[in-house]
């Protein structure tokens, strides 16, 4: 057994992977520190909420608002008023690090969310499927991806939307260099094969987004960066820690050998 004092990676036998998809959050952590992989691999609940924080909370009501109004029938059907109940319904604003910021972000959801329902009530929409997990199954790896709403858009493609609250959301050049946003496209694919697919940032502060639809090549340069990691985590036996800033807000830095 290993010298735990010295922060040495505890050697284990290679995870039991098969039932478990990866998602890009996985493929990530596990790049950026494999410790971080391990430990979130297995990271309760509870654990999680510590580091959720105002902008995620923000981001996870206003994305659960949403969703909830389209399985209600959608923006034409549901008035502006029931959407901020929505949100209001979802929002945890106890993990603000003020009554401040509280206030703050309640108040900014609550106006992302008349804007956008604003611009969109009156378009009709073809809705496909609401807040869908999808799967592709790549170089003998699972990956999963979650979109928050497909469309049939007027052009006939199928379209999988992401809405985001974030201050910076990101470029379209960021978006065609994401293994998120190419796993994204990838299950989509996969769940509608001959079909024009593509994937959308919408931002909601921004009241605007990027369409994009993957390459063969840049797809396959996205999988296979993905493929790779998962490769690599299939057979190690070794997560070492490799801590950084990103530590800052790190799941599992409750648990983590090198922090305590
Ligand atoms: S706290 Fe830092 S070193 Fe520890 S697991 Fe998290 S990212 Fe890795």
């Amino acid at each position: 057994m290993p010298d735990r004092s010295d922060a040495a990676p505890e050697i284990v036998e290679p995870i039991d992977l098969p039932d478990r998809p990866f998602t890009a959050r996985n493929l990530a952590d596990y790049h950026q520190c494999p410790q971080r992989f391990l430990l979130s691999w297995f990271v309760p609940r509870e654990e999680l909420r510590k580091f959720v924080g105002g902008p995620l909370a923000l981001q996870g009501a206003v994305r659960q608002a949403l969703v909830d109004c389209y399985r209600l029938g959608g923006p034409s059907e549901v008035p502006p008023e029931r959407l901020v109940a929505l949100f209001g319904e979802t929002w945890d604003g106890s993990v603000c690090s003020d009554s401040l910021e509280e206030e703050r972000l309640y108040s900014l959801g609550a106006k992302l969310l008349r804007e956008y329902h604003a611009t969109i009530a009156a378009q009709p929409q073809e809705v496909l499927e609401v807040d869908p997990r999808l799967e592709v199954e790549c170089g003998g790896h699972r990956f999963v991806a979650a979109a928050d709403l497909i469309l049939r858009e007027p052009d006939g493609g199928v379209n999988a939307l992401r809405w985001l609250s974030t201050r910076t959301p990101p470029s379209a050049a960021e978006i065609f260099d994401s293994t998120g946003w190419g796993l994204l496209f990838a299950c989509l694919r996969e769940r509608y094969p001959n079909e024009d697919v593509s994937v959308t940032m919408v931002s909601l502060r921004r009241g605007g987004g990027h369409r994009v639809r993957f390459s063969d090549d840049e797809l396959e340069a996205l999988l296979r960066r993905a493929r790779r990691v998962a490769d690599r985590i299939r057979v190690a036996t070794q997560f070492p820690a490799r801590p950084d800033s990103h530590c800052r807000l790190c799941v599992a830095r409750g648990r983590c050998p090198a922090l305590v």
